[in-house]
């Protein structure tokens, strides 16, 4: 049976346009994409719809910071440069994973009608959520089990490295923001394999895709200007983009958070260990073969300072491979990356 869609979708071969960009193949380069920011602002899957002359500058501006700051982070990201013209930025051409990744730290929108949740609720840990990519569907909400049943995650990658990714990106980018005064209360990221099945950022990342709120006095800084008529957007847009210029945002300094990395180590199938042995055995012996073989593995749990879950990763897959196994006879592979949240 194929699954339910391809994914990941096809890299792009041909100019596409979608609602807020117009993606199309790089004049020279055919590993890369020009992504031109349009004016125009949509809500509600499209119903509403209206242009704000500059929108689209504000937001390649704001995304093109943020992409940086965040690949300044150890972040991989789709972000190579700027094209010609202020509203296209060039991209690494990507296979899109069909999700949309929607990290929540205060519970505003949708998921306040879901979980009737009241506005302004924290979320700690903060949610991830996970949407099916398909306009013609209204980017229903998706279960692990169904994007397992669906085969929305390529066999390259994992559903928990794409949480994990989305945690890091979400450490950094709420610190930026209170760092300028604004509360990062949700966002939607997307993400891509590389030709070398790598995880990479992708799409977008501006107050259109942003809930924006200024910290000491509310007010609204992204697209819910929009789809509330809450004020001048292009006002607040610029708002955002200007505060982040500010040279202290690329110079950042994450405090470090503790994180739990579990790493399992297996022994390879080819070489059962001596105790797998010995337990297969007698198991076997002991449920007149019911039990055919038993893999005795170990996990080991390692406590973790790092600024974000990738680079929790990073540390813990490096022990892994090199002290916690024997790289001969055992594979070692870093399962999860949680950050010990305190309870408030
Ligand atoms: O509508 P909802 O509350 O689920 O949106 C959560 C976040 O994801 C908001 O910041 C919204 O702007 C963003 N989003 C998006 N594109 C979508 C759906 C949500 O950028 N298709």
């Amino acid at each position: 049976m194929p699954a339910a869609t391809d994914a990941p979708s096809k890299p792009v071969t041909a100019t596409y346009e979608g609602k807020a960009k117009i993606i199309s193949p790089h004049p020279t380069d055919t590993t890369q994409l020009c992504v031109e920011f349009k004016d125009d602002a949509t809500a509600f899957n499209g119903k509403k719809f209206a242009q704000f002359n500059g929108k689209g500058l504000l937001n390649a501006s704001i995304s093109a910071t943020l992409f940086t700051l965040l690949h300044n982070h150890g972040i991989p990201t789709c972000f190579v440069g700027y094209g010609q013209a202020p509203n296209t930025l060039i991209y690494q051409k990507l296979a899109m994973i069909p999700l949309e990744v929607v990290v929540r730290n205060v519970a505003l929108g949708s998921v306040c009608t879901r979980y009737g949740l009241e506005e302004g609720h924290v979320l700690c840990p903060p949610l991830v959520e996970f949407f099916y990519k398909r306009d013609d569907l209204n980017d229903p909400l998706l279960s692990d089990a169904a994007i397992t049943a669906l085969r929305l995650v390529p066999p390259q990658t994992t559903l928990q490295h794409i949480t994990e990714a989305a945690l890091a990106a979400n450490r950094i980018l709420t610190e930026a923001f209170a760092h300028i005064g604004i509360t990062c209360a949700d966002f939607k990221l997307e993400f891509g394999l590389n030709p070398n099945n790598e995880l990479i950022l992708a799409d977008e990342l501006s107050p259109d895709n942003f809930r924006l709120r200024d910290t000491a006095t509310g007010t609204i800084l992204d697209k819910d200007t929009f789809r509330l008529d809450e004020g001048d957007l292009l006002d607040r847009y610029e708002q955002v983009r200007d505060r982040l210029n500010q040279d202290s945002i690329q110079a950042l300094s994450l405090p470090t958070e503790t994180f739990t990395a579990t790493v399992l180590v297996t022994s390879r199938k080819s070489v059962l260990s001596p105790q797998s042995r010995t337990v297969s055995q007698y198991v076997g012996d002991n449920t007149d073969g019911c039990i055919q073989q038993v893999l005795a593995n170990k996990q080991f749990e390692l406590t973790v300072n790092a600024t974000h879950h990738g680079e929790a990763r990073v540390i813990a897959e490096k022990q892994a491979k090199q002290i916690l196994s024997n790289p001969v006879i055992e594979d070692a592979t870093v399962t999860t990356i949680t950050q010990n949240h305190e309870v408030r």
